[in-house]
């Protein structure tokens, strides 16, 4: 596991790191706090946070809490405090600032294994769960509501001033795979079409037949490409039907971030566009006018 250590003694973190590499951990030592959770917060491989209570600038206890809070924004982490002092209270503090475990300093080699035994057995269930609660069963792709907050987390990343781009790709007459073919046809095209859409960008099921990727950092004219490309893999799609193997199509409504924008006002306007796509003729791209201001989503 990626483990970040933090102790005001470069001797106690030699000694504590000595016990973990051997055994395969990847281990990261800070005297500094403040420079342990720049590290933890952009670091998503680390696992464990084990530090001691009596460190600066933040005090072991305000490390605990903001690693707490990460690993609340769905990340799996498991943070264990160190102190000389194992009596009840330093125990129910730390326990109560966030922490999953404590551990007395310095840490004999039998226990410091065994608690990092749970912590892999916690962290690896919580991934799991976390996969599962973000993806969608059917195609595998992020779901409705991880597609979104994937989405805002892009935007964030790409500021008001930055580039990204976005499409809604919808299959064509849909209805009639499912009336034609019963509804396990229907859902093996939309695997199939699922799998055409994952090689960019971040890309979700937003509903039924129903697919959204936004491109961060990508001018309008890639997202165009990137559809046309799409477009034409679909056409090449041939499902395994009862009789004869389907053929599908898609529309696709591609829009640009712009200055002021939300990924609620993006997606709408990728939405037009893919409407016009379906009223004048599908298996068409659209790109949403530039100038089609929407108000704040509210
Ligand atoms: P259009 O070209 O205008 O998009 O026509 P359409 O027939 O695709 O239109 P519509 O969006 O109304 O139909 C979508 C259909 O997709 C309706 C619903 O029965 C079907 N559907 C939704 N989710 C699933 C699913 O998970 N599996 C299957 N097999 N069908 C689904
Ligand atoms: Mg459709
Ligand atoms: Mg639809």
């Amino acid at each position: 596991m990626h483990i970040v250590l933090v102790d005001t003694s470069r001797v106690v973190l030699k000694m504590v790191a000595a016990l973990l590499e051997p055994h395969g951990h990847t281990v990261n030592a800070f005297t500094d706090s403040a420079e342990a959770l720049a590290y933890v917060e952009g670091t998503a491989t680390v696992r464990v946070l084990i530090t001691s209570l009596e460190v600066r600038p933040l005090s072991g206890l305000e490390l605990c809490w903001s690693a707490r809070l990460l690993a609340e924004a769905s990340r799996p982490l498991y943070v264990i405090t160190m102190s000389s002092a194992r009596n009840a209270r330093n125990l129910a503090e730390a326990l109560d600032s966030g922490a999953d475990d404590f551990i007395e300093k310095p840490p004999g080699a039998e226990e410091l294994h065994a608690r990092l035994r749970a912590a892999d057995r916690l962290t690896t269930m919580q991934s799991e769960l976390i996969r599962l609660a973000e993806t969608d069963a059917l195609t595998n792709l992020l779901n409705r509501r991880a597609f979104f907050k994937r989405a805002h987390e892009a935007a964030d990343r790409v500021g008001e001033h930055g580039r990204m781009s976005a499409l809604l790709v919808d299959i064509d007459l849909f209805k009639r795979v499912n009336d034609e073919h019963g509804h396990d046809v229907g859902d093996a095209a939309i695997q199939a079409v699922a799998r055409e859409l994952t090689a960019e960008g971040i890309v979700g099921r937003l509903g039924g037949e129903e697919f959204g990727i936004v491109l961060p950092h990508r001018a309008v004219a890639e997202a165009e490409a990137l559809a046309s490309r799409l477009r034409h893999a679909v056409e090449g799609l041939r499902i395994r039907g009862a009789r004869v193997p389907i053929r599908l199509t898609c529309s696709f409504g591609v829009s640009e971030w712009g200055e002021g924008d939300t990924i609620e006002a993006l997606l709408k306007r990728a939405d037009i566009a893919l409407y016009e796509a379906k009223t004048t003729g599908r298996n068409r791209v659209v790109t949403a006018a530039s100038d089609l201001v929407l108000q704040r989503a509210g």
